[in-house]
């Protein structure tokens, strides 16, 4: 009996042993060739995040280092906050001269003034001579006096823009551009063109509200969902998950960069160009199509327009969707998302 029960006992511990062996064979293997790799960063203002699949940890590395090195270059080229961007050098010589722009500003000019002419300038990137007034952390907004002063320069109509030489020139001393509407779902684009020369098929970029999803997640679709404006303990942060392949996706909402005024009235950083005053017909606007290049400037867009002449515009335009929550927390759906298609 003693002899059997050690002989039991023995059978037991090494099968365990054995176990031991292969969990851990199986850990390293899956380490060494791990092919989902993600990473993390804040750059822009914004949190940026790449996940992409590659057999290579190495090559995925150096993947993600590209597409953190481009946000880095894209923010020191259009930045507000850097005296030496190309954007503040332009913003303090174009009410004097015409300015050279590089062929990357250029593109981003005549893609806002082309966004601003077809909502009627809900989307206008002279709003800046306002929005400077703003800051969310530290609760500041234009007093009614700055407002005042500042709304006669608010007009994308005052810039001169010679596309095919790429010069841009302000019609009005106060005028000041700021592309913050525009400039991520850009760099999205160019953080998946990147990726695409390095071979790589399946990947998700996002900077903030802005992604764009290069191919599927292996198989099945990236499920990206849309955030709760308003959640409350308990409910899920995202209020509705949207199945998605090779698209960009830009969400613009009132609860990104905010504060509540001594009205209790919340001041957030998508600035109606009519009123000067934040935006209040919805919460959230996310807008769906090829490039972020569009998207980005079109959620803000039609965060400005509301439910609907936002949908209208959105409707018109052939390759976009667009999902919003209006102020009552109602989801509204463009034609192609609608739930009778
Ligand atoms: P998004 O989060 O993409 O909707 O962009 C909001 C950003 O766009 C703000 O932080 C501003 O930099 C800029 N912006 C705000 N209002 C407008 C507007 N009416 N037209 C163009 N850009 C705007
Ligand atoms: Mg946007």
């Amino acid at each position: 009996m003693a002899t059997l029960a050690h002989t039991a006992r023995y059978r037991f511990q090494s099968h365990l042993g054995a176990l031991c062996v292969l969990v851990c064979l199986l850990a390293w293997a899956m380490g060494a060739h791990a092919e989902w790799h993600s990473a993390r960063e804040g750059i822009m203002g914004t949190e940026i995040n790449v996940t992409l699949w590659h057999p290579s940890a190495e090559e995925a590395q150096a993947a993600i280092d590209d597409v953190m090195g481009e946000m880095r270059r894209i923010d020191q080229l259009l930045s507000p906050y850097k005296q030496d961007s190309e954007l503040s050098k332009v913003n303090a010589q174009a009410a004097q001269a015409p300015q050279q722009l590089s062929a990357e500003m250029a593109l981003l000019v005549d893609k806002s003034l082309f966004v601003s002419r077809v909502s009627d300038g809900a989307f206008d990137i002279t709003f800046a001579s306002l929005g400077s007034y703003y800051n969310y952390r530290e609760g500041q907004k234009p007093s009614d006096a700055q407002r005042e002063e500042a709304m006669p320069a608010i007009n994308y109509r005052w810039l001169d823009f010679d596309k095919s030489r790429g010069l841009l020139s302000y019609r009005h001393d106060k005028v000041r551009i700021d592309l913050g509407g525009i400039a991520k779902g850009y760099a999205v684009d160019r953080a998946i063109i990147l990726l695409k020369a390095r071979g790589i098929e399946h990947a998700s970029v996002s900077a903030g509200g802005d992604s764009r999803l290069l191919g599927d997640r292996r198989g099945r679709p990236w499920i990206i969902g849309i955030k709760h404006p308003r959640p409350h303990s308990g409910d899920e942060a995202s209020v509705i998950k949207l199945p998605l392949s090779d698209v960009a996706l830009s969400t613009s909402g009132d609860y990104e960069r905010y504060f509540i005024d001594e009205h209790g009235e919340r001041i957030h950083h998508i600035i109606n160009p009519r009123t000067g005053r934040s935006a209040s017909e919805v919460m959230s606007v996310s807008v769906i199509g090829r490039d972020g290049l569009d998207t980005d400037p079109l959620s803000t867009t039609v965060f400005v327009l509301g439910v609907e002449r936002g949908l209208a515009l959105i409707n018109q335009l052939p390759g976009f969707d667009a999902v919003i929550i209006d102020r009552e927390g109602k989801v509204h759906y463009s034609e192609g998302l609608a739930p009778s298609n």
